[in-house]
């Protein structure tokens, strides 16, 4: 039903008195979420919502899944220790895994905290190993919030200093939303984009690595056409550049047709260092970088993560990874995702603001402009936001220097009967824009 009552008030006041002004928060009066199940969470007045967007947040799988919490409960009540310095059951049973889904050769596997934490191993990785600080990054991009990962996100709405410890060069072929890259075929579009890469490449000392999100996350869940990266490849091997695929938004099958982002640049094979963190411990704080042996080793002296690898985050990420291939999530992520897909699409053809509905599997954007224009429409999406919420359904928002875009991204369990009431909440949402 409708949402009733705003009990945050006082809560809201206390945290603008104590965080930090840049710590964004969602909606006029921001939701303070106080429990969850499957696809659903509430507040603290005790309304319901649908969660399309806590999917990519933290919750992969389902808010509370009982095989999660159990593990969790378990390793907690067993040992909370240092994850390394001593040998840890759980951290090592969790890299096989992922070390063989990987599809990277001869792979290592090291645990972080955080996806921001991911990339900065990836860059210390690479930096290293090619002993170049230049990177190579996507314009639109976006990779986290320490130092290094702010100095090369793409996404300047995103980066709140223009300093940097590395030296970055934007690359085209993330978005393709607006402007003359928009008028032009798949083919015609990689062409261009790899001959902007050559030129780059051609005036500079070789980078170390070029890192991509297969499909931008922050940036409006937009994708380059399949086969962009394999294109990159060729050229970044001519001149021995890394690859980072930054798979903290597209791992563990959300885009349905894959199990990772970069298999749909198949011929290129896999990345030369893949980062991934969200989802993977449904909730609790997983990020890790795979790399082959001979980077991942190319660091000379020791190094630990005290949190990153806690055996109770492990067993979280096991006990959810065991619970998403059992049950398909995948498979799921690309039927109920191509069915939300397409009722979006046709509720998008009677909305004159709605420019694109695009994405794969249960990761979706839902680009908005002034109707009759190609103008990002910021204004429309934080509208849309804030009517479906009231409607009872929860989703984000994001894009490039616009916020213009809808994003989303529900847990992976998604049924049918959820994907039919947030697509009609999410239409009378997007018809309270008028025309
Ligand atoms: N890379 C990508 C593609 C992301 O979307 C994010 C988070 N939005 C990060 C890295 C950073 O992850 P974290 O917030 O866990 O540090």
């Amino acid at each position: 039903g409708p949402v009733t009552g705003l009990a945050t008030g006082e809560l809201l006041g206390r945290h603008r008195a104590v965080l930090p002004d840049w710590l964004a928060l969602y909606y006029a009066d921001p939701i303070e979420i106080t429990h969850g199940e499957g696809r659903h969470v509430w507040d603290a007045d005790g309304n319901r919502y649908l969660d399309f967007f806590g999917g990519i947040l933290t919750t992969m799988t389902a808010h509370a899944l009982p095989e999660v919490t159990k593990a969790i409960a378990e390793q907690a009540g067993r040992i909370v220790h240092s994850s390394t310095l001593y040998l840890n059951r759980p951290m090592v049973e969790l890299a096989e895994r992922v070390a063989q889904l990987s599809g990277i050769p001869d792979a290592r596997v090291f645990f972080t905290t955080s996806g921001t934490e991911a990339n900065d191993t990836a860059l210390l990785l690479a930096t290293a190993y090619r002993s170049s600080n230049q990177i190579l990054a996507m314009r639109n991009s976006y990779h986290g919030r320490s130092f290094s990962t702010v100095g090369i996100t793409g996404n300047k709405g995103w980066s709140p200093t223009g300093l940097s410890p590395l030296q970055t060069l934007y690359v085209h072929g993330g978005v393709r939303t607006r402007g003359p890259y928009a008028r032009l075929s798949d083919a015609d579009f990689i062409a261009a984009c790899v001959e902007d890469l050559r030129d780059l490449l051609g005036h500079t000392r070789p980078p170390a690595a070029l890192i991509a999100e297969p499909v931008q996350g922050v940036g409006g869940f937009t994708s380059p056409p399949d086969g962009l990266y394999a294109a990159f490849r060729e050229v970044l091997r001519e001149r021995g550049v890394l690859w980072i695929s930054d798979e903290v938004q597209t791992g563990w099958g959300r885009t349905g047709d894959h199990f990772w982002g970069w298999q749909a640049h198949g011929r290129s094979g896999p990345p030369d260092i893949l980062t991934f963190a969200k989802g993977i411990g449904n909730g609790m704080s997983i990020g890790g970088v795979v790399a082959r042996a001979e980077i991942m080793n190319c660091l000379d002296s020791n190094s630990i993560s005290t949190f990153g690898g806690s055996p109770v985050t492990m067993a979280a990420g096991l006990a959810n990874l065991t619970y998403l291939l059992e049950h398909d999530l995948q498979g799921n992520a690309r039927r109920v995702g191509g069915l939300l897909i397409e009722l979006l699409r046709a509720v998008a053809a009677q909305v004159p603001a709605v420019r694109e509905v695009r994405g794969r599997g249960l990761m979706i954007g839902i680009e908005l402009a002034r109707p009759g224009t190609d103008e990002a429409d910021p204004d429309a999406a934080a509208a849309v936001l804030e009517a479906a919420r009231a409607g009872g359904l929860l989703i984000g928002k994001g894009g490039g220097h616009d916020t213009s875009a809808l994003r989303i991204a529900p847990p992976l369990t998604l049924t049918v009967a959820e994907a039919e009431e947030g697509a009609s909440i999410l239409e009378d949402a997007l018809r309270s824009l008028g025309s």
